[in-house]
């Protein structure tokens, strides 16, 4: 059995423990962190500045996650195409 082979051999579960994994993060917690506020809802604090609210999250912290939204997209696709 050569390189490839062998790398092919240990790559393929391997990405698909991967996506199992984040679908069932997806599944169980469908929100993460917003990253451009930490969470906190609100830029500007840390800098001494006077704080505004995060515009990418709507100061609510929390983002939709990549998967659990896709998932939404396929699933209102699929609900329009079969009405
Ligand atoms: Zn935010």
């Amino acid at each position: 059995m050569d390189l490839i082979r062998i790398a092919a051999s240990l790559l393929c579960p391997a990405l698909a423990f991967v996506t199992l994994g984040y679908a069932i993060v997806c599944a169980v917690s469908p929100f993460g962190t917003c990253r451009r506020c930490a969470g906190l809802g609100r830029i500007g604090a840390a800098r001494g500045l006077r704080s505004r609210p995060c515009r990418r999250c709507d100061a609510t912290g929390i983002r939709i996650r990549l998967g659990r939204h896709l998932y939404h997209q396929a699933t209102r696709i699929h609900r329009d195409g079969t009405r």
